[in-house]
């Protein structure tokens, strides 16, 4: 236990009595994020400016506190988790869009702002925010910025970081600083903005947020069409970007996942022995637009799709959006717990990857659900585990050595877009080698001597 009664009252003398918890039932709804797994922390705060958060850095790093930056809590890597305790610092009080430049095209927006609103404010002034982490309806632009969030968009129009101008962050020692610029570019010292991008709060407090818009499409187009398999599918997706089209999106859903959104497709006419789906987004002037539906629905037909529906209007594309958004909550119909990975691989490797899964699942016995970004290669793995049963679990570690050796064979990536946090510091190693994460380590204790900030994630052992 970090705190006594002496620290408490200092930090409910900045954030104000009730703007702190420390009850065991309010610190429950602190302690886990969406890999369920849940631990408790001793104190969360809420502040509502950089100069609170400053002034509790401060009072930690003289005690050694842990300090836990907290947005919605939906990251998968354990990013969140107080697995030593300390403070959560609870950022949803700071959700304010703090001014839209049209003419500069740039928002500064408050880290504990919800992605979507982010999103629907700009389009009200024909502008566009691209980052769409499936989870934008509830994911805070701080979590995506820390995570460095990708999303269905990022094979057209780019990840998070490619949208981050600059920052205002807090350190772990209290120092109020800016990184990066508000202009479209600049390159004074070194890019420490976009290096915070995906640090998962292991380096201070992200507070503000200069952000990159650009301008909204005239026109979006959805496409969603089924394939008797993956093969089919996944050729449909060569043959799509062989015809230079970029889709602004290009997910694909697999057999087992197609089985647990069945009820959230009732807007599409998908057949019987439907082996796969591809959901596909084309967006840009109205008569580009036109023309590529027509090529993509001609080229799904040539690959052997069943069925294609097609959507142009708001509300027609959200139903078809409604059974994608709806997959990582529905896999819980196969087992009440997952491991959820997000590798990447080369786009071309995709077919390949899958063979791969496949033969991990016969070879571990571990239900394999898949489902992803096909145009950026990454594959989001479901290994479907009940984490209370000891059997599958032995056999999950090696599951998972063997699917991260065959993806880094292939030139991938053990993470595309969710991070490392707790769940695969294990693994960090084998992907960036022994050098780069001890350069890793003393760049993390440069920004925090004392080693507060979100400690135990991303090293492996724990820094
Ligand atoms: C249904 C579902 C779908 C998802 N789809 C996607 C997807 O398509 N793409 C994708 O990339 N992710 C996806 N995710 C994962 C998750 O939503 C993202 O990682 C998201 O960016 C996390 O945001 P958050 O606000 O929930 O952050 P949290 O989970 O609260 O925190 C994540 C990490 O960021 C740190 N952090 C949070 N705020 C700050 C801050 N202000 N300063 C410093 N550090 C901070 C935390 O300490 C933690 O390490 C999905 C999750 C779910 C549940």
């Amino acid at each position: 236990m970090f705190i006594d009664k002496s620290r408490l009252k200092e930090i409910q003398d900045i954030c104000g009595v009730n703007n702190v918890l420390m009850d065991r039932e309010d610190l429950l709804c602190y302690s886990y994020d969406a890999t369920g797994q849940k631990m408790l922390p001793d104190l969360v705060a809420f502040p509502e400016s950089a100069s609170q958060i400053s002034q509790i850095l401060k009072i930690a790093n003289t005690h050694k506190v842990p300090v836990v930056p907290r947005g919605a809590g939906s990251g998968f890597v354990g990013g969140t988790i107080p697995v030593k305790g300390g403070i959560v610092l609870a950022l949803s009080r700071m959700n304010k869009i703090l001014e839209i430049d049209e003419d500069n095209m740039l928002a500064v927006v408050e880290p504990g702002l919800v992605n979507e609103k982010l999103q629907q404010e700009v389009e009200k002034k024909g502008l566009f925010y691209p980052p769409d982490p499936a989870s934008m309806k509830f994911s805070t632009i701080g979590g995506n910025i820390a995570t460095g969030a990708g999303g269905p968009r990022a094979f057209k129009y780019g990840v998070t970081k490619d949208y981050v101008l600059g920052l205002e962050v807090v350190l772990p020692t209290g120092e109020i600083m800016k990184m990066g610029v508000r202009t479209a570019k600049g390159v004074v010292g070194y890019d420490l903005a976009r290096f915070l991008v995906g640090s998962e709060g292991t380096l201070g407090v992200v507070t503000k947020i200069n952000l990159k818009l650009i301008p909204k499409p005239e026109m979006t187009a959805t496409l969603l069409s089924s394939f008797p398999n993956m093969d089919q599918a996944a050729q449909c997706v060569t043959s799509v970007i062989k015809a230079k089209i970029i889709p602004a999106t290009l997910e694909y859903i697999d057999r087992r996942a197609i089985e647990c959104i069945k009820p959230y497709l009732v807007d599409a006419a998908i057949p019987e022995n439907t082996g796969a789906i591809l959901l596909m987004e084309v967006d840009g002037p109205k008569d580009t637009v036109g023309k590529e539906v027509r090529k993509i629905e001609s080229l799904c037909r040539e690959n052997g799709a069943m069925e294609t529906s097609t959507a142009f209007e708001k509300e027609e594309r959200e139903k078809l959006w409604t059974a994608r958004r709806a997959i990582s909550p529905s896999l819980r119909k196969i087992s009440p717990t997952k491991i959820n990975e997000d590798i990447t691989v080369p786009r071309t490797k995709i077919p390949k990857t899958i063979q791969m899964l496949d033969r991990v699942e016969k070879k571990y016995s571990i239900p394999i659900v898949n489902f992803g970004h096909a145009g950026d290669g990454n594959v989001h793995v479901n290994l479907m585990v009940d984490q209370s049963d000891s059997d599958i679990m032995k056999r999950l570690d090696p599951a998972l050595e063997e699917i991260f050796e065959e993806v880094l064979e292939m030139g991938g990536t053990i993470s595309g877009e969710h991070g490392i946090g707790l769940a695969k510091s294990r693994y960090i190693e084998k992907e960036i080698g022994e050098t780069s994460l001890e350069l890793q380590k003393r760049v993390k204790l440069a920004f925090d001597p004392n080693n507060i900030m979100n400690p135990g994630k991303i090293f492996w052992p724990n820094v």
